[in-house]
């Protein structure tokens, strides 16, 4: 089989580029094929702790065509599982027909100017090839000397404060999903934060909204040939979610900057004094999944491939989406991804 265009990937980047192939006339499992290594849909979203919220309003995190449906169960934003909902029966809705199960190994340079894709289910040849692997699967835990005897674990492999009842707990790291994970752990564990810096809240009122309209401005300055002002990290990198405005009101939102060694029975601080610690939670976030890309030696500069828009710069035939603003403004966000999506397809010249 030799579609035009294959998919590697089908979390929220890799639907947002179905949705654009399709209306370009191309069929699904046909034109193009969508793979997924997973043996559900929902991508990084489907395998969040249950209690995470999404930052944004469900008008401010929808994929193109369809809204994501309101969340109508409290007030506050959506949870992790409304989000798998909306991209499963987002799937549905435009016979994406995403084959499950099918994890790539490497993308390589086939003869007559194909690419070829291998994966542990057969190998497919294809005109053109999209990566939207996410980052979920290369959870980032930063080197520090010593050795911890205590339990650690990634965000990636957290679930719910209840775990860690009664311990002492020392979370890593100054974004999003430390300050969320902090808040509600919090109420049942003695805690303390360590950040690089000095964390950074968005005001009150800044939200999923404001990241939206960030992204349109900086999406019309790059059509106009405009200096590009920057993301919303401008403006702080915490949003007060209803958790994390609680845990300000209970005054646990202190950090202190991180310890300089760890220890066997927990870190070592910079003016040489000790804490203990029952479990270190890392909340330092990922890095690009591109390893299925090695092969084709494109990789520049902090681990990411050079790109111009979502198309690699040494190899035209291969696109990149979803991995940070360096695959378009805010192309790793629901609201981000159909954007940069309909970009992409306008670069795939099938149009
Ligand atoms: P993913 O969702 O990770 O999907 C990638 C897919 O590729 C997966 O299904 C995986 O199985 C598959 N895959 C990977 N490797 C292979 C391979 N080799 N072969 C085949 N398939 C493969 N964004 C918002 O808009 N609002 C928020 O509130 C928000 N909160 C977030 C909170 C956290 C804790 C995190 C981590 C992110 C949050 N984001 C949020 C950011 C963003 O929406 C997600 O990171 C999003 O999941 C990225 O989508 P993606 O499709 O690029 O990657």
């Amino acid at each position: 089989m030799k579609p035009a265009v294959m998919v590697i990937g089908g979390g929220q980047a890799g639907l947002a580029t179905g949705f654009y192939l399709r209306r370009a006339g191309l069929v699904p499992g046909e034109d193009f094929v969508i793979l997924d290594a997973a043996d559900r849909p929902g991508g990084a979203w489907a395998r969040m702790w249950p209690t995470l919220r999404t930052f944004s309003p469900t008008q401010y995190s929808s994929l193109p065509g369809w809204m994501m449906p309101p969340w109508t169960q409290d007030s506050g934003y959506p949870l992790a599982a409304h989000v798998v909902d909306y991209l499963t029966r987002y799937e549905q809705r435009y016979e994406l027909a995403v084959r499950r199960n099918v994890s790539v190994r490497s993308v390589t340079r086939g003869d007559h100017g194909l690419l070829r894709v291998t994966s542990d289910r057969g190998e497919w040849l294809a005109e053109q090839v999209v990566s939207a692997t996410g980052t979920w699967s290369r959870p980032f835990v930063p080197a520090y000397p010593g050795t911890f005897g205590g339990r650690q674990l990634h965000t990636a492999q957290y679930r719910q404060a209840s775990d860690f009842t009664g311990e002492r707990v020392l979370i890593v790291g100054g974004g999003n999903s430390a300050a969320q994970i902090l808040a509600e752990v919090s109420r049942v564990a003695e805690t303390t934060w360590a950040t690089l810096r000095p964390p950074r809240f968005l005001p009150d009122d800044v939200d999923g909204r404001a990241l939206f309209e960030i992204a349109t401005r900086r999406h019309r300055a790059r059509q106009l040939g405009e200096p590009d002002k920057g993301g919303v990290s401008g403006l702080g990198d915490i949003v007060m979610v209803d958790s994390v405005r609680e845990a300000r009101d209970r005054d646990v939102l202190h950090a202190r900057k991180p310890f300089a060694q760890l220890v066997e029975r927990g870190v070592r601080w910079d003016d040489g004094s000790e804490s203990s610690f029952d479990t270190i939670i890392w909340c330092t976030g990922f890095r690009p999944a591109l390893g299925h890309l090695t092969a084709l030696g494109l990789r520049g500069p902090e681990g990411r491939i050079p790109t111009n828009g979502t198309q690699a710069v040494k190899e035209s035939r291969l696109h990149l989406i979803g991995y940070g603003d360096w695959t378009g403004p805010a192309s790793a966000t629901l609201i981000g991804a159909g954007r940069t999506a309909r970009e992409l397809i306008r670069s795939l010249s099938i149009e």
